[in-house]
């Protein structure tokens, strides 16, 4: 070999890429080292062999035809092509096995000597395969999410449109993909889409990330709909991209309507109602108060001329009327509860029970009464005189419906399933008593307005109305009460109080 050429070969070995030469008819004059390192061969291998002997049949048309191709473009040049652009092709190396390459070939036309460089680009195949599979893993995940997912550039050009975005909008993907994402909005979103994406060019503001924003949406056939939108930020392939997460609210907005609806109607008969306890229970009044006297005018101007029975039936007239208006009273009361504001304040409970205490129980009870609160209570948001009005009503049924010879009151604070709604509440108050108990099929009666279960007993006779106000002031103050109780087993009254929530 002449000195130039071991030269030349020495600079050629020493090149990343892999390099060869061939005359016109594709005898192989040069190889270098790189060359025998994609290939397998030795230099000698293939030094005289025809180039063809590195390509599987198949791949032989598609390099003579780049050959052609190469030839004509430099044909009546004097420089060579670029090695620059080159073609895909399957190669074979020694082994027998086929592996992708990327080829460049220049011809060099003053005296048809072909150049070329190849590079070994299975792992680059690979590896795009690998993100192929990957991108097609992510599509059939986003189209399994139940949210719509829509993913726009900077520009808000929409680039993935998911099966759900499909549903939502009525559009196919292929209908939106490469259009302005504003053709999903009616107007005035239109317009401050634009104006978002606008601001986040010019001030990098990014307004429109974040979650659960309402908006409208328009969809294929014109209809508006509410819907919540969540925007994220990514980079794809160093560009900033966004994905928007759409949730139809459609239904969601229409039960919201209902129940804002429902509650109206139900304030309106609630106020209505203890409107008519009011009047009812004033106009009651009056025909009571000349029932009672007209009695009391009998007794007085009469008397002698009645029996000993008419005197114990005028006398009955008397104590029912006493008694019916001890009703109308609460009546009264009961509407009152229910239509004047609380006057809310933060409430220490063990003062407030100490005094109640100290008013309910009176001072000739403390031996047989006993009254236990395991640990201290916490502090409420509540109004006061009301609460102290619900303690001292369950603290002296406590002691009034309790024939124990020692009658043990518990007040305290736990946390429990509420069984209204089946949810596990922190913080329930409850007064516990070991008397006579409840059967369970009373539970609910008991807070009715004037129901007694104890009629027969006038020793504890009572007008039926503590536990609906002692209801009546939990629900003012957005609690829920409940009784658990087995008869001679005690009762526990059970409720949460909730307007610090
Ligand atoms: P009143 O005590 O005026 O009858 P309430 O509304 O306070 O009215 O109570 C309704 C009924 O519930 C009572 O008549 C009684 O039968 C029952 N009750 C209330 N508290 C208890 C209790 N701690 N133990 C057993 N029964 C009770």
């Amino acid at each position: 070999m002449e000195t130039r050429e071991l030269q030349l070969d020495t600079v050629l070995d020493s090149v990343k890429d892999g390099f060869f030469m061939t005359n016109k008819s594709g005898e192989i004059l040069s190889f270098n080292y790189s060359a025998t390192q994609i290939f397998g061969y030795d230099k000698h291998e293939v030094i005289g062999q025809n180039i063809s002997l590195l390509l599987p049949d198949s791949e032989q048309p598609k390099y003579a035809q780049y050959l052609l191709d190469v030839t004509n473009s430099t044909f009546g040049e004097q420089e060579s092509k670029d090695y620059g652009t080159g073609i895909e092709m399957i190669a074979l190396n020694k082994d027998g096995n086929t592996f992708p390459l990327e080829l460049a070939i220049s011809v060099l036309p003053s005296n048809d000597i072909v150049l070329g460089t190849v590079r070994d680009i299975s792992e680059r195949k690979q590896a795009e395969l690998s993100i192929k599979s990957y991108i097609e893993h992510i599509e059939t995940i986003m189209d399994t999410v139940l949210d719509g997912l829509i993913t726009i550039d900077m520009r808000g050009v929409i680039h993935g449109f998911n099966a759900a975005a499909e549903s939502i909008f009525g559009f196919r993907a292929r209908e939106v993909i490469g259009r302005n994402v504003k053709m999903l909005m009616p107007e005035p979103f239109q317009s401050e889409h634009d104006s978002y994406l606008d601001n986040y060019h010019t001030t990098g503001d990014k307004k429109i990330i974040g979650i659960g924003r309402e908006i409208t949406g328009r969809r294929k056939n014109g209809y508006l709909f509410p819907m919540e939108l969540g925007v994220n930020e990514m980079t794809v392939q160093g560009k900033t991209m966004f994905v928007g997460t759409v949730r139809d609210i459609s239904e969601r907005k229409a039960a919201e309507i209902a129940i804002d609806s429902y509650i109206r109607k139900l304030q309106i008969s609630n106020s209505e109602l203890d409107q008519f306890a009011y009047i009812a229970s004033h106009d009651l009044k009056e025909p009571l108060r000349g029932l009672a006297n007209n009695a009391l005018f009998l007794e007085e101007d009469h008397a002698d001329s009645l029996e000993g029975e008419g005197l114990r039936r005028i006398a009955r007239i008397r104590f029912l009327c006493t008694r019916m208006e001890k009703l109308v009273d609460s009546l009264l009361y009961y509407s009152r509860l229910g239509r004047q504001d609380l006057a809310v304040e933060e409430v220490d409970l063990n003062e407030l029970i100490d005094s109640v205490a100290e008013l309910t129980l009176p001072e000739e009870t403390t031996q047989s009464v006993h009254l236990l609160i395991p640990k201290a209570l916490p502090k409420v948001t509540c109004d006061k005189p009301r609460v102290s009005e619900l303690f001292r009503n369950l603290i002296s049924n406590a002691v009034k419906y309790n024939n124990s010879a020692r009658k043990e009151i518990e007040i305290g604070v736990k946390s429990c399933v509420n069984p209204h709604s089946n949810v596990l509440e922190h913080q329930v108050f409850y007064v516990k008593d070991n008397g006579i108990g409840i059967e369970g099929r009373f539970f609910e009666d008991i807070f009715r307005i004037f129901k007694r279960l104890n009629e027969e007993d006038d020793s504890v006779r009572g007008t039926g109305v503590g536990l609906t106000f002692v209801k009546k002031i939990v629900e003012r103050h957005n609690g829920q009460i409940w009784v658990e109780s087995e008869l001679e087993q005690g009762s526990c009254f059970n409720f949460t109080l909730k307007l610090g929530e």
